[in-house]
């Protein structure tokens, strides 16, 4: 590998050029002391993760700094109950350390559950939490049972390891609400028939970001198919908990919910497929691999095709005129998952774009050997990178736009390169036939914007100086 992508010592297995040298990227490790990960804590992962269950209360055990990262940050959005936008911390401070803190995390949750009437509570233990030793599961027992909702305890201190780690406590706690109930015909939103639908599917990881959820149930209920629940987007407590009925889980983040995907495989039989709905062909086969799940209703594998058609029959003349100004222009990629960045760097070859730099926080090998295969000789391949390495590859690569998240923008800007919000803040659709013209159009804005004649100017002048 070039020289010019020097990085720490003990970070060197960690990136990797497409096409040169062995694809195995080591990755699954603790950030590195000293490099500054993009990555948040295990206490984010797992209220990434848990927080779009609309109907429930989600309260932070721990000093009030650790709830600072609030709905604001994630905007999952809900077509009813508003209740998962308000952020609730029992504040820990220095007597509760000392004495415990059980006393006021049993107070909080007992006031929130009077006053909010959710159907379920979500407890977060953060860093101070597990140094403490509060029982936080014994709290959560003795109100669930003076409650009569379930309460479900969040392992999720923040030191305990990765930002998967806390995938991880969040999938253990909807593991442990999946099956407590039958699916109730009530609960589906005016759509009785769904509670007992033969082709019935969970989503899981699919987090609902400016309603893309609504945009692919409504696909899948084109074809024929019931979704049972959509866990992690739009969610409701009591779809959850008759969610073991389902036919298939189809997994869209395939970092934070295949380990509860397994884990429903084992416990209630139920098969899942992983899928990604960024990019018309990835778009296209998360239908086409639902269809082939229910292989005795070949209607829907009819419906599916069909619907592939005429989505496609209209994204593909709606990209063209995007795809002649952007010709050319190069692209990096830094995003959560791996699973969305190979679909990130198949749409962007479909609207002319190169990745020149493509990295996740929690990608395994298979992905990064994937992305390897997928990418042009000489992209950067990235695991868990940082805030240096990223701005030196950025200007090495020549990049025109930086596509990430919250953490990645500011980079960009600073930089002086186009930016496209691919992460939690964004306001605007990416997934789905029309979340891929919405994508051309955000990608075509920013790299072809005015404002970077101006910025090469001032470098034209700093140059002469
Ligand atoms: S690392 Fe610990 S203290 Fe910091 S936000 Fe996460 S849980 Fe809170």
């Amino acid at each position: 590998m070039d020289g010019t992508f020097a990085v720490l010592e003990g970070r060197r297995g960690q990136v990797a050029a497409a096409g040169e040298g062995s694809p195995d990227l080591a990755c699954n490790k603790p950030s590195l002391a000293g490099s500054v990960s993009q990555r948040a804590c295990v206490f984010c992962g797992s209220r990434v993760v848990l927080y779009p269950i609309a109907d429930a209360v989600h309260l932070v055990h721990g000093p009030v700094g650790c709830a600072a990262y609030t709905w604001d940050i994630r905007g999952a959005v809900s077509s009813g109950p508003q209740l998962h936008r308000l952020s609730f911390s029992t504040d820990l401070r220095e007597t509760d350390v000392v004495f415990g803190g059980e006393k006021r995390l049993y107070a909080a949750l007992s006031a929130l559950i009077e006053e909010h009437k959710p159907r379920a509570a979500f407890v977060y233990s953060t860093c101070i939490v597990g140094l403490i030793g509060d029982d936080v599961a014994a709290v959560c027992r003795k109100v669930s049972a003076e409650r009569g909702i379930p309460v479900l305890p969040v392992h999720s201190e923040g030191f305990k390891g990765t930002k998967k780690d806390g995938y991880r406590a969040a999938c253990d706690a909807l593991a442990s609400l999946i099956g407590t109930a039958e699916p109730d015909p009530l609960a589906y939103r005016g759509d009785p028939s769904v509670a007992d639908s033969p082709f019935a599917i969970n989503i899981l990881g699919e987090f609902n970001l400016a309603g893309e959820a609504w945009i692919i149930r409504r696909y899948y209920e084109r074809m024929g198919i019931r979704v049972l629940s959509i866990m992690t987007g739009d969610g409701r407590v009591d779809e959850i908990r008759g969610a073991h009925r389902a036919r298939l889980n189809v997994v869209q983040c395939s970092g934070s919910m295949t380990y509860l995907a397994k884990e429903m495989k084992e416990k209630w039989g139920i098969p899942f497929v992983q899928v990604s709905y960024f990019g018309i062909d990835d778009m296209a086969e998360a239908l086409y691999s639902v269809a082939a799940a229910f292989p005795e209703e070949p209607l829907i594998a009819k419906r599916a095709e069909r619907l592939v058609t005429e989505e496609i029959g209209k994204t593909l003349p709606a990209l063209q005129a995007f795809r002649k100004d952007l010709e050319g222009k190069k692209a990096a990629i830094y995003v959560g998952g791996a699973f969305k960045a190979r679909s990130l760097v198949k749409a962007l070859r479909l609207i002319g774009v190169s990745t020149v730099l493509v990295g996740s926080q929690t990608g395994n090998k298979d992905d990064y050997k994937d992305l390897s295969g997928l990418c042009d000789p000489g992209t950067i391949i990235v695991d868990d990178s940082n805030p240096a390495e990223l701005s030196r590859f950025l200007l090495l690569k020549g990049a025109n736009v930086f596509i990430g998240g919250v953490k990645e923008r500011p980079i960009a800007f600073k930089l002086g390169i186009g930016f496209c919000d691919h992460n939690h803040e964004r306001k605007i659709p990416l997934a789905g036939f029309e979340g891929m013209i919405n994508f051309a159009r955000e990608v075509h804005a920013s790299a072809t914007s005015p404002i970077w004649r101006l910025i090469e100017r001032e470098r034209v002048r700093e140059d002469a100086k």
